[in-house]
């Protein structure tokens, strides 16, 4: 299969622009090493509680927009 892009990584910036490409009509292939997506803003769920497993991370924005996307 051929594809326009390849996307090393599924964090926040990989994943962003596969979704954006992808909407503009081009092939993605995205790999990612870990067994999740997100990248170091990944959160996993520990007794209900949202852990941050490599760090606390705050989404800094008051833009509506942002957030909602
Ligand atoms: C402890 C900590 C706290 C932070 N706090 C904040 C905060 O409060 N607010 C904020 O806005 N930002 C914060 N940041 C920054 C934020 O995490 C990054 O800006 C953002 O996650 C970067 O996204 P990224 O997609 O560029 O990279 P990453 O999230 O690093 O994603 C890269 C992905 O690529 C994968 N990858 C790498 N090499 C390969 C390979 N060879 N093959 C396959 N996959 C590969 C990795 O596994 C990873 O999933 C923090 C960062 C850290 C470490």
């Amino acid at each position: 299969m051929n594809y326009d892009y390849l996307v090393v990584g599924a964090g926040l910036f990989g994943a962003t622009f596969a979704y954006e490409a992808a909407k503009r009509g081009k092939r993605v292939k995205v790999i990612e090493k870990r067994d999740h997506i997100a990248g170091n803003i990944y959160t996993k769920e520990v007794d209900g509680i949202q852990v941050h497993q490599y760090g606390a991370h705050i989404f800094h924005t008051s833009n509506k927009e942002v957030w909602d996307y």
